[in-house]
């Protein structure tokens, strides 16, 4: 059983699917491991580093030579798999609803595409889960973002020159990420205020410290669907929700905005008039900008000014966290591979439920269901 890495090829990409900790497990199951040399190297994990553990370290081509298994952060070429064993399996992240092109070449590849954001959110698979390792260090940065662009303080200060008022921050959207962001800008002394489609969360915010900002007596409330994620509104709610957070906005320094909707573009939460009610110097993370961007205006990795607002927000935020967000990535798909690994065959087989969530194709064809619903 031979399990590559190649160094990511996607431009902005610092993380890398293995280290060092994760080489040595899989060893550990008898797998033997290889990884293209400088991989880690974004990360700040040497070259050395693996080879310590017993990884091979070489170039592309080889370590990918007779591969039974790649990992990937971000899903390779097919083109960079060249070489590895038919039927090979590629676990990674594939962005399946946006990259459907690439998904049909690894089916005419004759690869075994495994996505990892299909990952069911079920207990037992919690510890596989790449999209909540991610979002909460994203969380973390997004609040930090927009620390480092805002020109006063987070903390209320009494000095001997007088007293810096403390920073209001609103978290819209509270998944992992928002949850992360709302207990961030706690730490660093901010007022914080928090709004999600899902009334569940309304607890969750008070549980951190912070205040909720929730739509009432309106139809349509409950905006949970399936495995814990949120469906589009009806509209009636989101005229209601947009009014409610209209009136609040004009009061926040700091914005931090979340929301995902599965397979969707992300919902649009702030306008540019909204911007315009705000206080000049306030300042928009939109943690959603490369999924289309929950606010008018935001552009990936610029620091856009509207309304004397600055308006930021990452392509990838996790991959500024890369050391951790790399370790934690890696532990993930440890735990997904090593949790249905069989001692006699040698190699992971997955069962039923797992298997067919996240598998998205095998034999030549593409197999997922969500993405035949799509
Ligand atoms: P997500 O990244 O899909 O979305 C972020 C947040 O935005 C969600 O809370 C969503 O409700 C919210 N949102 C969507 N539209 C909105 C709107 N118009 N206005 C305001 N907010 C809006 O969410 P997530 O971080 O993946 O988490 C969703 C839920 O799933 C959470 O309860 C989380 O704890 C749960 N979860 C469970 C597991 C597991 O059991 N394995 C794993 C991960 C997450």
């Amino acid at each position: 059983m031979r399990i590559a890495v190649l160094k990511e090829g996607a431009a902005g990409e610092n993380r890398v699917a293995l280290t060092p900790e994760t080489a040595k497990k899989f060893a550990t199951l008898g797998a033997t491991v290889a990884v293209e040399a400088g991989a880690g190297g974004a990360a700040s994990i040497t070259d050395e580093a693996y080879r310590e553990v017993g990884a091979e370290v070489g170039a592309a081509a080889a370590t990918v030579k007779d591969a039974d298994i790649v990992l990937g952060v971000q899903a390779p070429d097919v083109a960079a798999l060249k070489g590895a064993k038919p039927g090979a399996w590629v676990v990674a992240t594939f962005d399946p609803f946006r990259e459907r092109e690439r998904v049909e070449a690894y089916a005419k590849a004759g690869l075994e595409a495994l996505s990892m954001e299909f990952m069911p959110r079920i207990t037992r698979a919690q510890s596989m889960d790449v999209l909540s390792s991610q979002s909460n260090l994203a969380g973390y940065k997004a609040v930090l973002a927009a620390a480092n662009e805002y020109g006063r303080a987070f903390p209320m200060m009494m000095t001997a020159a007088g007293t810096v008022q403390a920073a209001r921050a609103f978290v819209m959207g509270v998944g992992v990420a928002g949850l992360q962001a709302i207990a961030t800008a706690k730490r660093l002394g901010a007022q914080v205020s928090a709004t999600d489609v899902r009334s569940a969360t309304k607890e969750q915010i008070q549980s951190l410290g912070a205040k909720p900002i929730f739509v009432e007596n309106v139809a349509g409330i409950e905006g949970e669907g399936s495995g814990g994620y949120a469906t589009e509104m009806s509209e009636e709610y989101q005229k209601a929700q947009a009014e409610l957070v209209s009136g609040h906005l004009a009061k926040q320094d700091i914005v931090i905005t979340t929301a995902l909707i599965p397979g969707r573009p992300a919902p649009r939460l702030i306008s540019d008039a909204q911007i315009a009610t705000m206080k000049p110097g306030s300042v928009i993370f939109d943690l959603a900008v490369a999924q289309g961007g929950n606010v008018e205006g935001s552009v990936p990795d610029q620091v856009v000014e509207k309304h004397g607002v600055k308006i930021i927000g990452f392509s990838n935020t996790a991959s500024h966290l890369a050391a951790d967000s790399s370790a934690l990535f890696a532990r993930n798909l440890y735990n997904f591979l090593s949790a249905f690994w069989d001692k006699e065959a040698g190699k992971p087989v997955l069962d039923e439920e797992i298997g067919n969530a996240v598998r998205l194709t095998q034999g030549g064809k593409v197999v997922n269901e969500r993405l035949a619903a799509q």
